[in-house]
């Protein structure tokens, strides 16, 4: 082991996670600056727990521009109670504070991203310091974690539930369960592009439920995708036994991500012109998107195509891209 990992965090939680009953507080990390010498950045928590069960980690605000999981937290941890609860809820509506509150997806901080961050450092950046919390303290407190993520800014998706196809298959399992339990319009078993460094492997590779979303994008939320990440925080905590009460049932599609070849990328920079709206079907080689170049007229549109037939799942939300943007990602029906 090295001396980071032995270090002690310096952040300490206001709230004791042991105790029984509604306690409200933060995250303190200590972060000195020209404004403030021996400021801190709060991270605000709730921990709501009734005598023994199980403990469901609750985040939203991985990405600060994100806005389903943090209404819908925001708004459970003002309304639960502890008699309604059996065992334990940890509720942290933005996980990465200070990049909800600019209103960006990392930090202005530190320009850390949360989700490649893990497992972070106690003697790192405010992103890691954070990352390493999670990974050190909070995540072996639970045994399901949610954590729900929109497109932000620049993408928007269908309205999904997923996890991801792990090696432990009983773990699998647990995780899928989790998904269907959520109940969005969509259900996917999701491909990262790159794993590394998210929140998400850490909680898998520690043997824990772990379920993800994107409930939507733009970098806003829908009256529709926030009642469905409300709907989904409750269906899973009465899943895992944590609530009592029905599972509120409602329609969902399976969607696979079979390869790597769901993903379309751009190789120019440009105007989109979308060809292909979300929920749409296509086939392997039709075009879904046009890209014009800018800087005069009279240049024909670079044509981008599906390389599999399927749904259009996800797509780049603004009208211009750069090369190497994320143009659009189609999901197999199962
Ligand atoms: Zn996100």
């Amino acid at each position: 082991m090295t001396k980071t990992e032995t270090r002690p965090s310096s952040i300490t939680a206001t709230v004791d996670f042991e105790a029984d009953g509604v306690h409200h507080g933060f995250l303190q990390l200590p972060y000195s600056r020209d404004d403030s010498a021996w400021g801190s950045v709060m991270v605000p928590l709730a921990v709501v727990k009734n005598g023994e069960g199980p403990t469901a980690l609750l985040t939203g605000g991985n990405h600060g521009d994100e806005y389903e999981g943090p209404v819908a937290l925001f708004d459970l941890a003002q309304k639960l109670t502890a008699e309604e609860v059996s065992g334990r809820v940890i509720i942290i509506p933005a996980m990465n504070y200070p990049a909800f509150c600019a209103g960006t997806r990392t930090s202005p901080i530190d320009k850390g991203n949360m989700n490649r961050s893990f497992p972070g450092r106690p003697d790192g950046t405010v992103t890691e310091k954070l990352a390493d919390y999670f990974q050190r303290t909070l995540l072996p407190l639970a045994d399901v974690v949610l954590d729900i993520h929109s497109g932000g800014k620049t993408l928007d998706f269908l309205p999904f539930a997923a996890a991801h196809t792990l090696e432990d298959k009983d773990q699998e399992a647990k995780c899928f369960a989790g998904v269907a339990a959520f109940a969005a319009p969509w259900s996917l078993r999701m491909v990262e592009i790159d794993a590394a460094g998210m929140y998400d492997t850490a909680a898998e590779e520690m043997g824990k439920v772990f379920v993800t979303t994107e409930l939507g994008g733009g970098g806003s939320a829908r009256a529709e995708t926030i009642e469905i990440a409300k709907r989904g925080v409750r269906n899973l905590l009465c899943h895992s036994g944590i609530l009592t009460g029905e599972i509120e049932q409602a329609p969902t599609r399976w969607l696979d991500m079979p390869s790597g070849e769901c993903f379309v990328f751009a190789e120019d920079p440009g105007l989109v012109e979308v060809c292909r709206d979300l929920g749409d079907l296509v086939k392997a080689g039709e075009v879904i998107a046009r890209v014009h170049p800018i800087g005069k007229t009279g240049a024909a549109p670079v044509e981008y195509r599906a390389k599999i037939d399927g749904i259009i799942a996800g797509r780049h939300f603004p009208g211009l891209v750069k090369s190497g943007d994320f143009l659009a990602v189609v999901g197999v029906a199962e």
